[in-house]
């Protein structure tokens, strides 16, 4: 099979009609309003090690809620099951700033990869550690392999100076006891985690574990354990691209996980990680051209789970 080969192609077949996929940059967050429209990047890191490219790869963006999946890894390891007294496991058919569940719901986030779920992941894990952004930027570096990966401040503070859904959210679950730390603090820590910046390259490889069952494919630590991998993978099939989950499914037939900043990730178990970026996004918030570029990855080399 070569993979090299298949996204050249790719790389061809997006580059012709860039400008014509449905969408626009995210502006709700201004300082992602600059991102370049027609950008395009794609990169797979097989479990061996080896990796294949193609486009704008050494560009670099901020990850947004792709950082829940770390943010979930890490929570889970210290609390285990009983995490999931604070948030579920279940799609929510909503939006991924959308408020209305979590009123109806009393306060528990429907799962960890809406804004809401990974508000609560992210006060949960703000309990537990002294330096939860810190940490957080020490496992990308070391996940990713480049031990310079930074925070996007001006991301991240147009975020905070906008994020009064995000307050809300976390205001409302203190409401109903689901929150125990200060609000700003951890708005802050969830707002540095979205901003961590790096290229597409290095996030196919900070997130190779999820492929390799909770091994990192480089050092062959234990990120998370096989069993929770696992349960970590089904979540992302039924609940990654929020509201947009079961059309993914359908499309790309792998566990993913989309941000705003344009980037998805996606995952065929014990071979690939695969990363795309184009910064154009649909109206679920989900890269258009990338969710395209996926879907020709799975159909061109018959990588769909089922
Ligand atoms: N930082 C973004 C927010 O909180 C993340 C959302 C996303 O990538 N879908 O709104």
């Amino acid at each position: 099979m070569d993979v090299q080969k298949v996204l050249k192609e790719i790389n061809t077949d997006v580059r012709a009609q860039i400008g014509e996929f449905e969408g626009r940059v995210a502006d709700y967050i201004p300082a992602l309003a600059c991102a370049p429209e027609d950008g395009f990047a794609m990169a797979v890191y097989d479990i061996n090690g080896n990796v294949f490219e193609v486009g704008d790869i050494s560009t670099t963006y901020t990850i947004q809620s792709i950082s829940k999946i770390l943010t979930l890894t890490l929570a889970l390891q210290r609390y285990g099951d009983s995490l999931w007294a604070r948030v579920g496991k279940e799609p929510s058919g909503t939006a991924f700033n959308s408020l209305t569940q979590l009123e109806f719901e009393k306060g528990i986030p429907r799962n960890p990869f809406i804004n809401a779920g990974a508000l609560a992941t992210c006060d949960a894990l703000y309990s537990r550690l002294s330096a939860p952004t810190f940490h957080m930027l020490e496992t990308f570096r070391k996940l990713s392999g480049n031990g310079r990966i930074s925070i996007n401040t001006d991301v991240a503070r147009s975020e905070f100076e906008h994020g009064h859904r995000n307050a809300a959210m976390a205001y409302l679950m203190k409401s109903f006891s689901n929150f125990d730390n200060n609000v700003e603090d951890v708005l802050k820590a969830y707002f540095s985690f979205c901003a961590i910046e790096m290229n597409t390259r290095e996030l196919a490889r900070s997130f190779g574990f999820l492929a390799n069952r909770g091994r990192d494919i480089h050092s062959g630590d234990i990120i998370i354990d096989a069993k929770q991998n696992s349960q970590l993978n089904s979540l992302l099939f039924t609940s990654g691209l929020y509201d947009a989950s079961g059309d993914f499914a359908y499309r790309v037939g792998m566990p993913g996980k989309s941000g705003v900043g344009g980037a998805i990730v996606a995952f065929v178990p014990d071979r690939f990680s695969v990363a795309v970026w184009s910064p154009k996004l649909n109206k679920y918030g989900n890269s258009s051209a990338g969710l395209y570029a996926l879907e020709q990855f799975a159909d061109r080399l018959s990588l769909q789970l089922f």
